[in-house]
């Protein structure tokens, strides 16, 4: 083989390995092409959004046996039975229960939708402990994917973003759609996590909105969201307006077909509805 065919032959293999290289790089995490969040800064699922720096947390969450709860709370979930929640219908939920702990069974199994409070709740302090599975499933768009819906409406993510990977607003902490978490404070795949969350429900005046939520999240006891202004209903690829509800609503945990853990869920009441 002459030096020029084999000059070409390298530049030609040198040349397919940039390219692979930024087709990896340029891989879509993300959207350029949804609604405008307010200050028109970033779109919903801003793929240019930049990705929460790292923190690694303290040692908040025991990774053996749960934390109690105080004296006053509503324990929604001790590690024994689901009786305070139930599916959309209003069947039992399918969740497998095991070692203290509820998990999301296959999503062709029946019952194993969604789940939410049998009770109502408006203005609350709520405290949830999570793991994703290990080694992560799925895709880099949909890996351990849950979430804790306050009124059934308001989405605080659960996710896999140990090291990010998602869109910034879509990550783990994330107030989905809306806000990313002020930084990542994941545990890795596998590990024992914590929201301690206050949530002050959304006001309503007829059909008017009178105030918004508010979310202020410590996740792994690191501050991600303080008194965040909810912006309406959170939704993938959109930005929903409020429309009024009740004050109090059950609390619902999303069921993504990845099979999340859940254990220690408590909430404590922080208004009188009566
Ligand atoms: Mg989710």
């Amino acid at each position: 083989m002459s030096t020029e065919l084999r000059v070409v032959r390298l530049s030609l293999c040198l040349l397919i390995f940039a390219f692979q290289g930024v087709a990896q790089q340029s891989r879509p995490i993300g959207y350029q092409d949804t609604p405008m969040l307010p200050g028109g800064k970033w779109h919903v699922h801003d793929s240019a959004r930049p990705q929460p720096i790292e923190v690694t947390p303290g040692a908040t969450c025991s990774q053996t046996t749960p934390d109690r709860p105080p004296s006053d709370a509503v324990v929604l979930f001790d590690g024994t039975n689901l009786s305070k929640w139930r599916t959309a219908d209003g069947s039992e939920p399918a969740w497998i229960i095991k070692e203290g702990f509820a998990q999301i069974p296959p999503a062709e199994t029946p019952n194993a939708g969604s789940i939410f409070t049998r009770e109502s709740f408006g203005d609350c302090q709520l405290h949830i402990e999570w793991a994703t599975p290990d080694p992560p499933v799925g895709d880099v768009m949909n890996r351990g994917n849950s979430g804790i819906f306050f009124q059934g409406l308001y989405e605080l993510q659960v996710f896999e973003s140990y090291h990010g990977g998602i869109y910034a607003d879509g990550q783990a902490a994330a107030i989905y759609g809306q806000y990313p978490p002020l930084v990542n404070a994941s545990r890795p795949p596998g590990r024992w996590q914590v929201f301690d969350v206050l949530f002050t429900a959304p006001r309503f005046e007829g059909e008017k909105l009178k105030a918004p939520g508010y979310m202020t999240v410590l996740h792994n006891g690191v501050a991600v969201h303080n008194h965040a202004a909810i912006l309406g209903p959170t939704a993938h690829r959109t930005l929903n307006q409020y429309k009024p509800h009740g004050e109090q609503a059950p609390l619902m945990l999303q069921a993504h077909g990845d099979p999340v853990r859940v254990r220690n869920i408590w909430i404590r009441r922080l208004k009188d509805y009566d």
